[in-house]
């Protein structure tokens, strides 16, 4: 039973010696109990900040024990009536090729799902994410300018592609020219802009001429740098993530080492004087919305309306250095490990 447990904590950005593959016996059922074998583990960048010993809206992984993330797995055994050798089920596991459970907090997949992955993506949490967020705090009317950081990813393909559907006007951000033209050739977006570019502020400007008046922030740093001058009044901010600062000391509340220049007055003052409301949330507290996310996104997806873009990476053992490139922005949406025997 291969398994990845956490060896020691990050200081900056993750290595591969802060993970560590380990041969386990698989695990017998107890009354009760089902015995899960995994098929797609998902990989999300909330990860990060779970590896850090710091408190936050989920508590830190522990030392020596497996890493938990979203999975889709296959009953092979079942000591439960609730559920059947066979049944495909999501659920929050352990990275490693067998698990226990007993029962709590699965959901039952259709066993046939043409695309068991999607349950971790775009009809899973990063979807349900990226609906909320644009459609209950961004509040998008049709022809605002709608930008969207991390256009590629999961979030963010699935935020671009709603808000055309809401007929706005979407421009992405992303790194790279190959991202950016994936994001308007597959994804429709009106344009995207390569924050990689030396030249981004002002290809960003030129590219939202009538000023923001949505702007869905993934990543912060650099590209919120950007997007603040150009932001309207009345504007929204969603803010759904920072990934820029997770691998910052600041991020998990350890201290001032990376101090930068005092911008608070420059945020707020713009803030203030644009009267923009700039709104956090964690799609956790969301759950009552779940069921309207799953018609409205299953729906678009079926329609053809919505495209779902997926990085799939082969073995488990893949599973440190996927994580470790989707920090540094290597994957190509939504990344998942697919396991031997999905
Ligand atoms: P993605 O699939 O978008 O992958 C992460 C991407 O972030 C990378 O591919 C990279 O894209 C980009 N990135 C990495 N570093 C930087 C940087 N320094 N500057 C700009 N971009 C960078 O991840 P998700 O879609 O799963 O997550 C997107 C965001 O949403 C994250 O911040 C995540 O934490 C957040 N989130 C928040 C939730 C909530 O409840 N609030 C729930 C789920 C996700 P590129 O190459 O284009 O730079």
């Amino acid at each position: 039973n291969r398994t990845i447990v956490l060896a020691s904590r990050p200081h900056g950005a993750p290595t591969p010696d802060n993970f560590r593959m380990e041969e386990r016996p698989v695990p017998i059922p107890g009354a009760g109990e089902l015995l899960l074998q995994l098929c797609y583990l998902s990989l999300d960048p909330y990860m990060r900040g779970r590896m850090n010993d710091a408190p936050s809206y989920t508590p830190p992984f522990e030392l020596d024990a497996p890493l938990t993330g979203g999975a889709v797995s296959r009953v092979i055994e079942s000591r439960n009536e609730g559920f059947a050798v066979g049944d495909l089920v999501l659920g929050h596991l352990g990275w490693q090729e067998y698990a226990l459970s007993d029962g709590a907090g699965l959901t039952k997949l259709d066993a046939g799902m043409e695309h068991p992955s999607y349950a971790l993506g775009a009809l899973g949490m990063p979807g349900f994410t990226a609906w909320h967020g644009l459609l209950k705090v961004g509040v998008p009317r049709a022809a605002d300018t709608v930008v969207v950081a991390g256009a590629s990813g999961a979030v963010g393909s699935i935020v671009g592609q709603i808000a055309s559907i809401k007929g706005a006007r979407v421009v992405g951000v992303a790194g790279g020219p190959d991202k950016c033209r994936r994001v308007v050739g597959e994804l429709g977006f009106d344009a995207c802009v390569d924050h990689r570019d030396p030249g981004f502020a002002a290809a960003l400007l030129a590219a939202c001429p009538d000023g923001i008046d949505v702007y869905f922030e993934n990543v912060g740093g650099a590209v919120f740098d950007a997007v603040l001058p150009l932001l309207n009044v009345g504007a929204r901010v969603p803010v759904c993530g920072l990934i820029a600062h997770y691998n910052d000391a600041s991020y998990s509340g350890g201290g001032a080492t990376d101090k930068g220049p005092d911008r608070l007055p420059l945020v707020m003052t713009t803030i203030l004087k644009r009267r923009i409301c700039v709104e956090g949330f964690i799609i956790s507290d969301h759950q009552a919305e779940h069921g309207d996310f799953l018609r409205d996104l299953g729906g678009w997806i079926a329609a053809g309306r919505v495209r779902v873009l997926e990085d799939v990476v082969d073995g488990l053992e893949n599973a440190p250095e996927a994580f470790i490139g989707l920090l540094e922005g290597r994957n190509n949406g939504k990344l998942v490990i697919r396991a031997t025997h999905a």
